[in-house]
């Protein structure tokens, strides 16, 4: 019988083979750089936004499997959000991988549960949350470098 945390590890390698939503869109509303010191990822998203909706979000950069992955699933989980949708997205994702206690899980993350096995491994929680980091940045205008230290 396949493992859950197998099949949620398979999805995660899938993203990092090919990741979704990986291009630079030109001219974008807003976009931010993101780096990740203690594992060297880095990333860079680009957000167009219809209203208060994400309209296009897309990344680009290079690190781990994990950043890459999560990148590529948060790009497919917030289009069509609206941005408080996203910031509560954000919140829950950040609580479910910061959990002290296992089964702490929202139900409302959908495919981004594939990162919950992450929590147990304190050094690759940044890893899995720097593209976070770095939209709320973005979405917040500011230009400097978001780091994860
Ligand atoms: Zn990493």
């Amino acid at each position: 019988m396949l493992d859950i945390q197998d099949l949620y590890q398979e999805m995660i390698l899938d993203h990092n083979r090919s990741p979704r939503n990986y291009r630079v869109i030109e001219q974008a509303d807003y976009s931010a750089e993101g780096y990740n010191p203690l594992c060297g990822d880095r990333v860079t998203v680009f957000i167009n936004l219809d209203g208060d909706v994400v309209k296009e979000v897309t990344f680009q950069g290079s690190g781990c499997a994990i950043s890459t992955a999560s990148a590529s699933l948060m790009t497919q989980s917030l289009k069509g959000k609206t941005l408080t949708e996203a910031k509560t997205l954000f919140e829950q994702f950040h609580g479910m991988l910061t959990a002290s206690e296992e089964g702490a899980i929202g139900s409302c993350l959908g495919k981004l549960e594939v990162f919950s096995g992450v929590c147990k491994y304190p050094a690759r929680v940044k890893c899995a949350t720097l593209v976070w980091h770095t939209v709320n940045a973005a979405l917040q205008d500011r230009h400097e470098m978001v780091t994860t230290e």
